[in-house]
């Protein structure tokens, strides 16, 4: 079986964001870059695939190619998924942060071209937030989607999907081929190990360019501002119940 992971480069989730001061966007400029968290759960499932670990059998997995559609920068983030084990990587360069309608455009021709049995992708790319790519990839290629998977078992031409829904837990059954999004207690992802780390780099990366792909990327949306939260209001101490009953009733107005 062969697993298409798509890796996202996004600002690094220690990192404070800090909007621009034209309100444009997020001032990335010097800022640290990862692997997107839900991506580096999806790259772990993925080698266990291969390695059988847990509820998987050895071998499940056969192969895994991950994609990234990013800056130069994002063949780190695609090191990083060779290290913890997966076996080839696509960097589709492109300079501009593309909606997610344009990335899982991009992403139906990459997977036309190697064919994967299983598409396991992040939930939701923490700097964008959109939750959308890996819905709008089933859709465009007609596939069954089974998102925010915090269990998956793979048997045969089908897989097992335990999501986490409000106030509980769904299984779901997908035939194969099928798209599958991780949510955060999927796994905990391992830390590559120096001889891995070695090993990645005579890894293949295959380079390739957005406009090799043919797809309509123009955006749809337009960004109007981006702002910081609101700043948190100082709490109170309050010296016992009574006062705090009192401060909710009088001043909060919550009683
Ligand atoms: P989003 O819908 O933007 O929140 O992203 C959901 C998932 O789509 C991410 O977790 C990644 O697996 C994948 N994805 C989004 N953007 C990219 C990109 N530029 N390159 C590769 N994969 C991406």
């Amino acid at each position: 079986m062969k697993v298409l992971v798509p890796v996202k480069r996004v600002i690094d989730y220690n990192v404070k964001a800090r909007v621009k001061p034209d309100q444009s966007g997020v001032d990335l400029a010097n800022v640290k870059m990862s692997m997107n968290p839900f991506d580096e759960i999806a790259v772990e499932e993925a080698v266990r695939l291969v390695e059988g670990k847990e509820h998987h059998a050895a071998g499940t997995a056969t192969e895994i190619v991950v994609v990234s559609i990013g800056p130069a920068q994002a063949q780190e983030t695609i090191r990083t998924a060779l290290a913890m084990g997966a076996d080839r990587g696509v960097l589709i360069q492109s300079d501009s942060d593309l909606e997610p309608l344009a990335v899982a455009k991009v992403l139906q021709k990459v997977v036309e071209e190697e064919q994967p049995n299983l598409v396991l992708m992040g939930k939701q790319a923490i700097d964008g937030d959109n939750n959308a790519v890996g819905q709008m990839l089933a859709a465009l290629l007609g596939w069954p989607q089974a998102t925010f998977a915090s269990k998956l078992v793979v048997a045969g031409d089908s897989a097992e999907v335990t999501r986490e829904i409000d106030g509980g837990l769904q299984t779901l059954k997908v035939s194969l081929p099928a798209v599958v999004t991780t949510d955060l207690r999927l796994n905990t992802p391992r830390y590559a190990s120096l001889p891995n780390i070695m090993k990645a780099k005579k890894k293949e990366i295959a380079m390739k360019a957005v406009a090799d792909y043919g797809v309509d990327t123009a955006p749809r949306l337009k960004v109007l501002k981006v702002t910081e939260p609101p700043k948190r209001q100082a709490g109170v101490k309050v010296d016992n119940a009574a006062d705090l009953v009192a401060k909710l009733r009088n001043e909060a107005g919550v009683l």
